[in-house]
């Protein structure tokens, strides 16, 4: 449903000269004037779609609600400034469970020194949902677009993929430093955050750019917890797979043209490595390089909304 939708809205909003950019990126551009630009963002979580409250806690819950928009700006390549909480909570116990939400995001909001600006509350006899609004700001440096890459830009991506059900996507770290820093040293065409899966938002950031992917499956950073998955169930899915579709790796894709990738890769300026894991080809669609150079299609998996 979410993607039919957002086609649709793309087309029926209005153009608002304040809206840079609207609907269809990791979060929206704001015109506040003529120096600064204001990034905007909100996702959605559920309890018993995006955490099980009972399993993780509502710590857990409130944190990552916070650090997946912080992994939305920082897939803009925004400063973040303030965020804004709204909260349904089930009516037992909801002013514990409020409470020890705030608990969970008030260290990470203080590690970003992000503003909590407010919020509302509502008590129901329904799950638990929690909603965040972020705010960011673009720097001198430019924001980071999921339309820039061209053929020939370098497919770069920071940490580890799969598995992150076995724990990574309540705990990660958003890649904020690593995308301002890069942002701010290196020339970078486009990025995005792997929320979906790594073949899926990936497959996104070329259709944005109008060109093609092609990615070798050897040089895909899979996770620890992506191996003990694959090693632990029947269902015939490896590591790879694992790595390729998961999704909520909450790691970033940057288009980097060659000469910047080559830089990146050799200062590994960051808190986390960067590798390359393929380049921006000409022919639309998603491919896999096999060791012989060929070019083999690959059907971009991960989570689809709805
Ligand atoms: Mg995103």
């Amino acid at each position: 449903m979410e993607s039919d939708f957002i086609h649709w809205l793309r087309e029926r909003l209005p153009k608002h000269p304040r809206l840079l950019l609207g609907p269809g990126d990791d979060a929206a551009i704001l015109s506040l004037g003529a120096q600064a630009e204001c990034v905007v963002t909100v996702d959605m979580l559920m309890d018993r779609v995006d955490f099980h409250l009972h399993q993780c806690g509502p710590q857990s819950a409130g944190y990552k609600a916070l650090a997946v928009n912080l992994s939305d700006l920082a897939a803009m390549a925004a400063r973040p400034l303030a965020a804004l909480v709204s909260v349904c909570l089930p009516r037992s116990d909801a002013l514990e469970i409020a409470q020890a939400l705030y608990e969970g995001l008030l260290p990470l909001a203080d590690d970003f020194d992000l503003a909590i600006a407010g919020g509302d509350t509502g008590v129901w006899d329904g799950p638990l949902v929690i909603d965040v609004t972020a705010i960011g700001q673009t720097t001198d440096a430019g924001t980071l677009l999921r339309c820039g890459a061209r053929p020939g830009d370098v497919i770069l991506v920071t940490g580890q993929f799969g598995g992150s059900i076995l724990g990574h996507h309540l705990q990660f770290h958003p890649r904020v430093q690593a995308a301002l820093q890069l942002k701010a040293d290196y020339d970078l065409h486009a990025g995005t955050d792997v929320s979906d899966g790594l073949s899926l938002d990936l497959s996104h950031i070329a259709e944005e750019s109008g060109c093609g992917a092609a990615i070798a499956f050897d040089k895909i950073p899979i996770s620890a917890a992506a191996r003990r998955l694959a090693k632990g169930s029947s269902d015939g899915l490896t590591a790879l797979d694992h790595a390729l579709a998961d999704g909520e790796d909450f790691e970033l894709i940057l288009a980097a043209p060659p000469e910047a990738a080559r830089r990146i890769l050799k200062d590994q300026p960051c808190e986390v490595p960067i590798t390359q894991i393929g380049t921006f080809i000409k022919e639309p669609g998603l491919w896999r390089r096999a060791a012989g150079g060929q070019l083999v299609p690959l059907e971009p998996r991960g989570y689809r909304h709805g």
